[in-house]
């Protein structure tokens, strides 16, 4: 029999809803695939109760977990110490405790991204990026892009301001340019070579919408990529394979930051496809 806990083996999900959440479902299967005597619990905390939640975890010296919506930016003061990923994009979704009992908050929504990206494209250093969105997976996703140096990130958001705002907090970080766009009726890509990632919210659960955005003919180089993962083929992917772009769904993200979660929480390096898997049933029955 697997030797399970005590509490160094728990992790957590914090969120509010969690209802639906698939996260456990995917590190359960990880888990049993890596014979890891790991136990994942789904927990709904209420927003007044978040830093009592963090705190008696952190007191039962809990080994990690993961933060979802609305908490990604409210654990900051609850929270140790900080990956220069949290810092950038102002947001957590990965906790692991240290050595020393304190709790690091790491964000690899942007990593796994970028992971997935890279294993489709390799280099990246010579490309040109939109992204739409300035929400919380847009902020992590430019942040990583930065980080590894691409050429220029364009952020465009239906709300100008906010993509400002996040392109100034990452302007001079390296040598990436970030400059932002309007977003006035249909944005149009035509200039082969670029990546264009939706980052937005428009399309989840919703296979027929897509956001304000039309590809030009003949875009043999163009990569685009979806952030929504339900449905995993959206719109805006099939709308950028009709003209020739290579697409990159949202599931790959999912899977990666999971991936990377583990890395952080273990040392092991978890099954991807396992969890994938599990994350493609979990969906289909959902
Ligand atoms: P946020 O609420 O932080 O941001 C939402 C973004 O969508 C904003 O930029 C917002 O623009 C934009 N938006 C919403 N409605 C519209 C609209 N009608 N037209 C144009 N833009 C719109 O959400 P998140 O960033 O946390 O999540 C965004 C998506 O990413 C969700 O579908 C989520 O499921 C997915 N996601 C996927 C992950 C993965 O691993 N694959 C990880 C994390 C999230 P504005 O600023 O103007 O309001």
């Amino acid at each position: 029999a697997l030797m399970k806990g005590p509490l160094p083996s728990l992790f957590f999900c914090i969120g509010n809803p969690v209802v639906g959440n698939p996260t456990q479902y995917m590190m359960e299967e990880a888990f049993l695939a890596m014979d890891f005597p790991g136990q994942y619990i789904t927990c709904e905390v209420e927003p007044n109760q978040l830093q009592t939640a963090l705190e008696g975890l952190k007191a039962l010296k809990v080994a990690g977990g993961n933060v979802t919506a609305p908490f990604k930016q409210l654990v900051f003061p609850y929270l140790d110490s900080f990956t220069e990923s949290a810092r950038l994009s102002n947001a957590v979704n990965c906790i692991t405790l240290q050595a020393d009992g304190t709790y690091q908050g790491d964000n690899t929504d942007g990593k796994g991204f970028l992971q997935s990206l890279q294993e489709q494209v390799g280099n990246l250093s010579e490309r040109r990026v939109v992204l739409f969105g300035a929400g919380g997976a847009a902020s992590a996703i430019a942040v990583e892009l930065v980080l590894c140096e691409v050429q220029e990130v364009i952020l465009v958001n239906r709300t100008r301001e906010k993509a400002e705002a996040l392109a100034q907090r990452l302007r001079g970080v390296t040598k990436t340019t970030v400059s932002t766009q309007a977003w006035e009726g249909t944005y149009q890509i035509e200039e082969d070579g670029l990546v264009v990632v939706q980052a937005t919210s428009v399309g989840l659960f919703d296979e027929k919408r897509c956001i304000d955005v039309a590809f030009s003919q003949g875009l043999q180089d163009v990569i685009a990529c979806d952030v929504v993962f339900n449905p995993t083929d959206t719109a805006f992917l099939k709308r950028a394979r009709e003209v020739g772009a290579t697409t990159l769904d949202g599931l790959g993200m999912l899977v990666n930051q999971g991936v990377l979660g583990l890395q952080n929480w273990t040392g092991m390096v978890p099954d991807a496809q396992v969890m994938r898997a599990a994350l493609e049933k979990a969906f289909s029955i959902g």
